[in-house]
């Protein structure tokens, strides 16, 4: 690291105001309920937030809970994706509700290794949910959080940034630090940086991406049982 730990303080607490002014607002960032965050992370994937964002009121309005999707209509859920690009993810998402109720009693865990068990749901999902959901400080690491870490502190190990998110989440709030990484990677210290616009120029590193020797945490189910590999992203 070009930095010492003696910055720590400094990078949360202007990144803690940088999120509350530029910070994205979606619907599901003002809500509590594990639920909503599972299904909303599970349809984020691969889908552009805006899309999701215009389905976000139809879908909780009519499924409000693991219970409701799981007792869905196939072809009701299908219709209400399809005009958004999402009609392949209707039955895996009332496959996942449908072990939620069988397995869980109508609840989402509260911990890795259970939400993990769900098919479809890998480490950045489960996190998600474990942060914003239930209010368990949990590192929430995408490409773009890589990206970001990368460039600060020259680390391409997920498992080491996580080590790291952990130290910065005892300094400020986990939630809004958590959706601040996912946003400054995504919207300043993108491909290439706008280090110019950045509240961090000064604290960080400026390391190039190593983007080919990163490695991400995957899960792997053996035997009933979940283990986290570090593999190189693709
Ligand atoms: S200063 Fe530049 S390279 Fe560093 S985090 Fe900000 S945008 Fe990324």
């Amino acid at each position: 690291m070009v930095h010492g730990e003696d910055v720590f303080p400094e990078l949360v607490r202007r990144l803690e105001d940088w999120f509350r002014k530029h910070g994205r607002r979606f619907p599901w960032r003002g809500t509590r309920d594990p639920f909503v965050i599972l299904v909303t992370e599970f349809l984020l994937q691969r889908t552009r937030a805006d899309v999701v964002e215009r389905a976000f009121h139809s879908l909780f309005s009519r499924y409000k809970s693991p219970e409701d999707l799981a007792s869905a209509d196939i072809g009701e859920l299908r219709e209400l994706f399809s005009g958004l690009g999402l009609f392949y993810r209707a039955e895996r998402l009332r496959n996942i509700a449908l072990a939620l109720v069988k397995r869980y009693g109508g609840q989402v865990p509260r911990d890795l290794e259970s939400l993990l068990l769900l098919k479809g749901v890998g480490v950045y999902i489960a996190s998600a949910v474990l942060n914003f959901g239930h209010g368990i400080p949990t590192p929430v690491v995408d490409r773009n959080v890589m990206r970001l870490f990368n460039r600060l502190f020259g680390l391409t190990s997920e498992r080491r940034v996580r080590d790291l998110i952990e130290r910065l989440y005892t300094l400020g709030d986990h939630v809004p630090l958590a959706y601040a990484f996912i946003d400054l990677g995504a919207m300043v210290c993108t491909e290439p940086p706008r280090c110019q616009s950045c509240p961090l120029d000064g604290l960080c590193g400026k390391y190039p991406p190593r983007k080919g020797e990163w490695r991400m945490l995957r899960k792997v189910v053996l035997g009933g049982r979940v283990l986290l590999r570090e593999q190189p992203a693709k």
